[in-house]
């Protein structure tokens, strides 16, 4: 008996001795990125317009909240820029980021202010929709996300796009008196 209590301090005590040299430093917790992605997901992108669809409603008309926040199409031939031929700039109508040019607007005769470029690529969104059981390519405003309407690969040269637009997603703005809207990419 006392050779196997001796045996089982010797363990003991051996164990406990062992202990600090074998310690190992507890690991370094790993990076949160799940608890720390929905926070910064949160967060807007800088630059963007985040608002909520009750703040939208209080800043647009009726029509206009219809078009850019609920996907809605102005009626042909009934929007204020179907016809407007003033050399400016078109700016999205909800957060006032500067979209089209006069100088990449043509008459493509379908009753929508159609543009055959944005100001730049970075300037709209292209997303696909297969809504109404047709494949279209919806353009929105890439600040916003405000609805414009839809483009077409029927479109002049020189891209051969045709940017069909909601009028009640634009605003325009008159080019100041020797100032020409540059349409370059
Ligand atoms: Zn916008």
């Amino acid at each position: 008996m006392a050779t196997i209590w001796r045996i089982v301090i010797m363990l003991a005590l051996g164990g406990t001795a062992a202990i600090p040299g074998c310690r190992r430093q507890p690991p370094p917790p790993e990076p949160q990125l799940s608890a720390a992605q929905p926070r910064a997901a949160s967060l807007p992108m800088e630059g963007c317009d985040v608002r909520t669809n009750e703040e939208w409603k209080q800043a647009l008309t009726p029509e206009q909240y219809y078009v850019t926040r609920e996907k809605g199409t102005e009626r042909p031939f009934t929007g204020e820029y179907v016809h407007h031929k003033e050399a400016g700039t078109y700016h999205c109508v909800c957060c006032g980021e500067p979209l089209f040019t006069s100088e990449a607007k043509f008459d493509s005769g379908t009753g929508w202010p159609s543009f055959f470029q944005p100001i730049s690529g970075e300037r709209v969104k292209e997303l696909p929709d297969d809504s109404l059981g047709m494949r279209r390519t919806e353009v929105v405003c890439g600040k916003c996300d405000a609805h414009l309407g839809h483009v077409f690969e029927d479109g002049p040269a020189p891209t051969g796009l045709r940017y069909c637009l909601n009028s009640a997603s634009l605003t325009f703005q008159r080019a100041s008196e020797g100032e020409t809207p540059s349409a370059q990419p």
